[in-house]
């Protein structure tokens, strides 16, 4: 077994994995009306291409890239558009979405499958066709995956990392995926070397997921696979962040307001690499995604592949969760998921996870920060997180920047830590959003 690779600072939370990690996938029913947001990535939203009483197929486009950093949004359902209008949104905010009531039909649009002969295809034309099929990172930042196989030719890339890291407790969706789609998702692996012409390819799993470690083992050594390099990772928070990733396993750092571009590699997620698969090989867009259902208020903790659109209180109620008793449901994990106040939003392409936990842990500060310094010990990218809140609390934003405010990656290890239990986080998502709208301003 090769040997085990870390990164400087994280935290280590305690796993909370053992309730669903030998859990197999299952098939979550479709939702008898799906509503598909048209924004479910970084960028611009998609453009609706459909209307009121229009019928639309499983899989069929219903909205359409607008910009060069946006996504296509496919319908998961076969029926009939009820309405295209601003409904809740698992961010807080109203953001349209298209919603269809399901005919149960499941009949499908014509995909366009190439099977093997992706090999004879060009870069430019399978980065097409992952565009056509709406693929984002699914690792949580739900990037749009063919932008970001698109470097500009100043910036070649000589290496490819595949994150199977799953740092964030409780998730075990992606392990899952690794153990029963291992061939998949390493197919999906070479395509994505083809199209970014990487000479390197590192798999990175923490060493707590065995069974994942095993099955990528297994097929990457001696076998048709065997250009791709199985990187285990010590466990600890936040192995799964690209910077920590790339530091890790490649030793190289990406430079303070930088890309992983910038030094050559390109980071994808092993469930992206699952839907590049999918694409590619058979055509078929990113319209399901499988999702972790746990935490202490569930009674029946599952792994489920579920059809993007679903509403997250349908699936709660089917895990047997007690939402009424539950403290907080978080969409995602629990270090940097997203709290939900409202339980009819729906499942989106970035949804890994939905936690209902019975612990509070949302104000902002309860206590005076005492200067202890556990924020400074704990941060991967080496930042003062206690003097940039202060800075950002005092609204005095260019010396949050002098402090590198922009290299923080949200992760959470700071709040981890901080014995006054201050969210610092928050304090940096403030203090961000106040940077770049003020960038956008002078521009
Ligand atoms: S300052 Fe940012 S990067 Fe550093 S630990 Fe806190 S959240 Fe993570
Ligand atoms: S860990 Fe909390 S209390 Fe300690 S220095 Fe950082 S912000 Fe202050």
């Amino acid at each position: 077994m090769p040997k085990k690779f870390t990164f400087r600072g994280g935290v280590h939370p305690n796993h909370c994995k053992s309730q669903t990690e030998r859990l197999a996938i299952e098939t979550f029913p479709a939702p008898p009306i799906a509503v598909i947001p048209l924004s479910q990535h970084i960028g611009a939203p998609a453009k609706a291409l459909v209307q009121k009483g229009e019928r639309v197929l499983l899989g069929q486009m219903i909205g359409e890239p607008d910009g060069n950093v946006s996504a296509a949004m496919h319908s998961s359902v076969s029926g009939t558009v009820l309405s295209v209008k601003p409904f809740a949104h698992p961010s807080g905010r109203l953001v349209t979405a298209i919603e269809i009531e399901n005919d149960g039909a499941d009949e499908p649009e014509p995909f366009e499958p190439i099977g093997q002969s992706w090999r004879d295809l060009s870069s430019g034309e399978l980065i097409q066709k992952i565009a056509a099929c709406g693929v984002v990172g699914m690792g949580g930042a739900s990037f749009p995956t063919h932008v970001k196989l698109s470097p500009p030719s100043s910036k070649p890339i000589d290496t490819l990392l595949i994150n199977g890291a799953e740092c964030e407790p409780y998730l075990t969706n992606d392990s899952r995926v690794m153990i029963e789609r291992t061939d998949d998702i390493l197919t999906g692996v070479q395509i994505l070397k083809k199209i970014l012409g990487a000479k390197n390819v590192y798999f990175g799993i923490e060493n707590n997921k065995q069974d994942a470690i095993n099955a990528i083992y297994d097929r990457v050594t001696g076998s048709r696979f065997n250009d791709i390099a199985l990187a285990v990772l010590k466990s600890k928070y936040p192995q799964g962040s690209e910077k920590m990733l790339i530091t890790a396993i490649t030793k190289r750092k990406v430079p303070s307001g930088g890309l992983p571009m910038d030094i050559g590699c390109v980071v994808q997620n092993a469930t992206t690499a699952l839907a590049v698969y999918e694409a590619v090989m058979y055509g078929v867009p990113l319209y399901r995604r499988v999702i972790t259902v746990t935490g202490a208020g569930v009674r029946s903790p599952k792994n489920l592949l579920v059809r993007i659109g679903t509403p997250v209180r349908s699936i709660l109620e089917a895990c047997g969760a007690d939402i009424a008793a539950a403290k907080k449901v978080v969409m995602g994990g629990p270090m940097m998921g997203i709290a939900l106040s409202d339980l009819d939003v729906p499942i989106i392409k970035h949804t890994s996870g939905l936690l209902a936990l019975d612990q509070a842990t949302d104000a902002v500060r309860k206590y005076p920060c005492i200067s202890c310094g556990m924020c400074v010990s704990s941060c991967p990218t080496r930042l003062v997180p206690s003097k940039i809140a202060k800075f950002v609390e005092k609204e005095n934003f260019d010396e949050a920047v002098k402090w590198n405010l922009m290299d923080c990656v949200e992760c959470g290890s700071c709040v981890y830590t901080c014995p006054a239990k201050i969210n610092l986080v928050h304090f940096f998502k403030v203090g961000k959003m106040r940077v770049r709208a003020a960038g956008a301003a002078q521009k």
